[in-house]
């Protein structure tokens, strides 16, 4: 057995719930339902939504808002007899997600260079520490997803992963939080089973995994930024980049977009109480390079779509040495104007 799984079982769909019984005495659950969206677990998940899970692609949304979140206050504040006090928020809430995709898990490797590498993000920091990660495989190819191999099973590097069997589904955990809660629901399996279920699995992902990302990386690794950001630029009219309307919509469903904006909100017009909040910005947005002085780095809307392709592809592989870019297709799927990422991979993978 693979030495990352430490305990696997069977389990059926009753002993499936009696263990996310258990962990929300201690942790909020939340899941992937049908809708696409991640839903608070209330005590039961029936067996279609458990085979739905199983059986369909990555969700809409993605994880990031639980470790990122879209609102979230930083701290609080007041003056008193000419002092500013300030009051720490705690982001200490364990929670775990259930139904996190490979994309998903590579993705998190992505924001934790952003947020926890040069200089750790107390909220993010927290938020990360207290958060389990329950995976399960993508079976079934996405109409915009283009992630490669290993990407795709990422999802066996999260603190347990679930995988459909012939007599209910197998659940693989490597965390003692999660392995300590298993006595008893279910029969544990010999190693040669859980290599056979998993051999099907990487058959599956092969059969619609896409090489696109690894050639284009090792393209744009071999060059300097100014030549990438050149090549982006010419291959930017192919899709579609002057249509864009700078919605921003590709960054907010984006699991490694992470810009935010910091803002104060006072509790009266006497403004003596208060928070300071940050909220997500888009790089799409023209004020996002606006300064003071009403200068703009990237007035022209294009400038600031190349921006976006180049941070996904070129700035992330200079900094940290991996492509910001998952392969989620999530961008692709919600753009209004429809314009796709996919070809500018596609064509830097062949120059
Ligand atoms: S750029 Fe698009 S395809 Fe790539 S990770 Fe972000 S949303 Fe997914
Ligand atoms: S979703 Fe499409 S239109 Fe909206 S900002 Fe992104 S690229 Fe532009």
């Amino acid at each position: 057995m693979d030495v990352r799984w430490k305990e696997c079982i069977l389990l059926d769909c009753d002993g499936l719930n009696t263990l996310l019984k258990k962990i929300s005495e201690r942790y909020k659950i939340f899941y992937h339902a049908e809708d696409g969206t991640y839903k608070e677990f209330e005590g039961k998940i029936s067996p279609h939504t458990i085979n739905f899970m199983l059986s369909s692609p990555r969700p809409s949304m993605s994880i990031k808002r639980y470790l990122h979140p879209p609102i979230a206050d930083l701290f609080e504040f007041c003056y008193h007899n000419n002092n500013v006090e300030i009051f720490r928020v705690e982001y200490e809430k364990p929670q775990l997600i259930l139904g996190v995709r490979g994309c998903d898990i590579r993705a998190l490797q992505v924001l934790d260079k952003y947020f926890m590498h040069d200089v750790c993000d107390p909220v993010y920091t927290a938020l990360r520490k207290n958060t389990l990660f329950i995976s399960v495989p993508c079976t079934k190819k996405g109409d915009y997803c283009f992630c490669s191999k290993d990407i795709a099973m990422e999802f066996v590097n999260a603190h347990a992963f679930i995988v459909p069997h012939d007599n209910g589904y197998i659940l693989c955990a490597r965390d003692e939080k999660i392995i300590g809660l298993l006595s008893g629901l279910g029969k544990r399996l010999p190693s040669a089973d859980i290599e056979r279920i998993m051999k099907k699995i990487e058959a599956e992902v092969d059969d619609y995994t896409e090489d696109i990302i690894p050639n284009a990386y090792n393209w744009v690794r071999e060059r300097n930024i100014a030549e990438v950001r050149e090549r982006i630029e010419e291959l930017a009219s192919l899709i579609g980049i002057e249509h864009c309307i700078s919605c921003g919509m590709c960054n907010f469903l984006c699991p490694t977009c992470h810009c935010y904006d910091v803002r104060d909100e006072w509790k009266s017009v006497e403004m003596k109480e208060g928070k300071r909040l940050r909220v997500w910005d888009s790089c799409h947005l023209y004020e996002f390079a606006l300064v003071a002085g009403g200068h703009n780095f990237r007035g022209p809307r294009s400038h600031r779509a190349y921006y976006r392709i180049m941070d996904k592809i070129s700035l992330s592989t200079a900094r940290y040495g991996m492509m910001a870019c998952v392969g989620c297709g999530r961008c692709i799927e919600y753009c209004p104007v429809g314009v796709d990422i996919r070809e500018v991979f596609r064509r830097l993978g062949n120059d």
